[in-house]
C-alpha cells in the first residue's frame, strides 16, 4: 500500500512550489491507489506562525488535493502534528546513544562561533564533524564523569548523530539515480535540541517510520539531508523499511535565474501564493492566485507542468487525466520556469470550460457594486459575449463596460480616423432603418446593414466602427450584432442618437 505524505512546516503561507510538491504526492497517491497524510512539521517553534496551518489546508482543499489522514482529518497513524509527538522523539534520541550512534555534546553557541572560525581560518569547512568534535565539550570528548554530572546538573545539551569518518552513504532516488555522498561532507547534525525538541531531521524520520510512509516526494533543497535521513533509518535499525526518495526540481523565476522565492511574486506581478495572505506581524499582504481570479483547474494543470511532462508533451489535463497520466519517473531533474503566459492560458481555457451562469454566479457580488441597475439574470447572456477575450471572470465585465452602462467616454483613435459628418448623417439614416426593422437578431442586422451600404456604393463593413463607436464608446470588442442583440433595439437606438449628440460636443 502506498503511503506518501505533504509534510509543510506552518511557518508561514504556502509557497507555489509546496503546493507542486503536495501536487504530485496526490497525484502519486491517487495513481497508486495508496494515501496520503498531510503532516505539519511544527518542531521549529520560533518560525512557528499563527494561522499558517489553516491557510495550508484552506488552500489545497481550494485546490481540491483531498488527504486520506491529517491533523484536519483524522486517521490511525496521529499525531499529525509534530509538536504533539515531543516524547516519542526524545525516546529514539536515547535510543541512539545507547546503540553509540549519538552524543550529548554540551557546547555553547560562543564555542560553536569560536569552532566555526577557527576551521574556517585554516580554509576547512567549519563542519562539527568526526575530526572536529574532538576539540568540543560532548559526550565522546568529555570525561564519562564530568558527562553525568553535567547531566544530573541539568546543563543545557543537544543530542547530535555521530557519523563515522570516512564513508559512503548511497541511496537511490526515483527522480535522479544514484546519489552517492561521502561522510566527510557531512556533519553531525543536531538530532534534539536543547529545549527538548527534536530538529527537523529526527522528528522527519521518526514519523515517516511510524506514519509507514512508502514514499518520500519532496523539494530539491531537501536533496542535501538525504543521506543523513539514511544513514538515521539505519542507525534506527528501519533500512528495510526506508522510503524510496524522490526529489522534485527546482521551480525557478521566469527568466530561469534562481529559484521563485517568497518575496518573487509581487515583484515580479504575479502570485506566488495559492491564496492571499495577510502577514500578521507586518500586516503586509500578498496576492494569492484565488482572488487574482485563477481558477483551480488551471492552477492544478499549469503546475503538474512545471517539472513533468508526458511523452507526447500534452498540455491539456483536467484533474482525472492528470492522475491517470502522472509518472514520476517522467519528472524532469532540471529546474522548472515558472511562465506567467501559460498560466494565463490554462486559466483561459478553463474558464472557457464553464458555464456561462457559473462564470455569471462567481462575478455578480462584484458586478452589482460596480453597476448597481444593471439586471443580474441578464449576467450570463454578457458573460456569453465576453468569455472568448477573458483570462479572468472579472474580465468577463470589466473589459466590456458598455455591456452594463452606456458609453460616455470614445475611443479617440476611433473618433479621429472614423468619425465624420457623412458617417453622423449614415449614423442618423441607420437608426431609422433599425427602428423599423422587425428583427433584431444578429443575421439580419448584418443583411440590413450590408444593404444599406450597398445601396450607398460602399463594402459591407465601411459604417462598422462608427456604429461600434456610437453604441459601445470602443474600438473593438465581440461582434457588433451580438451585442446589439444583447443591448436590444431601444438601447441600441437611443444609444446612437445619444453618442452623436456627445460626439458633436467632443468636436
Ligand atoms: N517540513 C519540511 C518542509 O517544510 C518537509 C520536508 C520533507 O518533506 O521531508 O518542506
Amino acid at each position: 500500500m502506498v503511503r506518501v505524505r505533504f509534510a509543510p512546516s506552518p511557518t508561514g503561507p504556502l509557497h507555489i512550489g509546496g503546493v507542486r510538491t503536495a501536487l504530485y504526492n496526490y497525484l502519486f497517491a491517487r495513481k497508486n491507489k495508496g494515501k496520503l497524510i498531510l503532516r505539519i512539521e511544527d518542531t521549529d517553534q520560533k518560525r512557528y506562525v499563527k494561522g499558517a496551518e489553516d491557510y495550508i489546508i484552506e488552500s489545497l482543499n481550494w485546490l481540491g488535493i483531498q488527504f486520506d489522514e491529517g491533523p484536519h482529518t483524522g486517521g490511525d497513524y496521529g499525531p499529525y502534528r509534530q509538536s504533539e509527538r515531543k516524547p516519542d522523539y526524545r525516546q529514539y534520541a536515547d535510543d541512539l546513544i545507547e546503540k553509540g550512534h549519538a552524543y550529548y555534546a554540551f557546547d555553547t553557541s560562543e564555542e560553536l562561533n569560536e569552532m566555526r572560525e577557527r576551521l574556517e581560518a585554516s580554509k576547512m569547512m567549519p563542519k562539527y564533524d568526526a575530526i572536529s568534535r574532538s576539540t568540543m565539550k560532548n559526550s565522546l570528548s568529555l570525561p564519562e564523569d564530568e558527562v553525568k554530572r553535567r547531566l544530573a546538573s541539568g546543563d543545557d545539551f543537544v543530542i547530535r548523530i555521530k557519523l563515522p569518518r570516512n564513508e559512503e552513504v548511497r541511496f537511490h532516488d526515483e527522480i535522479r539515480g544514484w546519489v552517492v555522498v561521502n561522510t566527510t561532507q557531512m556533519d553531525d547534525k543536531v538530532l534534539l535540541k536543547s529545549d527538548g525538541m527534536p530538529t527537523y531531521h529526527l522528528a522527519n524520520i521518526v514519523d515517516d517510520f511510524k506514519m509507514e510512509i512508502t514514499h518520500v516526494i519532496r523539494g530539491e533543497e531537501w536533496l542535501p539531508s538525504a543521506p543523513l535521513h539514511v544513514m538515521l533509518y539505519r542507525y534506527l535499525g528501519w533500512e528495510d523499511k526506508m522510503p524510496k526518495f524522490a526529489h522534485l526540481p527546482l521551480l525557478l523565476k521566469p527568466d530561469g535565474n534562481g529559484k521563485l522565492s517568497k518575496r518573487d511574486g509581487d515583484r515580479l506581478g504575479f502570485p506566488v501564493f495559492p491564496l492571499e495572505w495577510k502577514d500578521p506581524s507586518t500586516e503586509v499582504v500578498s496576492t494569492g492566485y484565488r482572488e487574482e481570479g485563477y481558477l483551480p483547474e488551471a492552477v492544478l494543470n499549469m503546475l503538474a507542468l512545471l517539472g513533468w511532462h508526458t511523452a507526447d508533451n500534452q498540455e491539456l489535463f483536467p484533474k482525472d487525466k492528470l492522475i491517470e497520466a502522472f509518472d514520476i519517473s517522467r519528472v524532469s531533474k532540471s529546474g522548472a520556469k515558472f511562465d506567467l503566459k501559460k498560466a494565463q492560458w490554462f486559466n483561459h481555457h478553463y474558464l472557457m470550460q464553464l458555464a456561462n451562469e457559473q462564470i455569471a454566479s462567481s462575478i455578480q457580488d462584484e458586478v452589482k457594486i460596480a453597476y448597481p441597475s444593471f439586471d443580474l439574470s441578464r449576467l450570463s447572456a454578457a458573460v456569453e459575449l465576453t468569455k472568448e477575450k477573458a483570462i479572468f471572470p472579472s474580465e468577463c465585465y470589466t473589459n466590456a463596460p458598455y455591456l452594463f452602462q452606456r458609453p460616455t467616454l470614445y475611443d479617440e483613435k476611433t473618433v479621429a480616423k472614423k468619425w465624420s459628418s457623412e458617417m453622423e448623417s449614415a449614423m442618423q439614416e441607420l437608426v431609422a432603418h433599425f427602428k423599423d426593422t422587425p428583427s433584431f437578431i444578429e443575421a439580419d442586422l448584418d443583411t440590413l446593414v450590408e444593404s444599406y451600404a450597398l445601396a450607398n456604393d460602399n463594402k459591407k463593413f465601411y459604417y462598422f466602427p462608427a456604429l461600434r463607436l456610437v453604441t459601445t464608446g470602443a474600438g473593438g470588442g465581440p461582434p457588433l450584432f451580438k451585442i446589439f442583440e444583447f443591448l436590444g433595439k431601444q438601447e441600441v437606438c437611443a444609444r446612437i442618437e445619444e453618442s452623436i449628440l456627445n460626439l458633436k460636443q467632443h468636436a
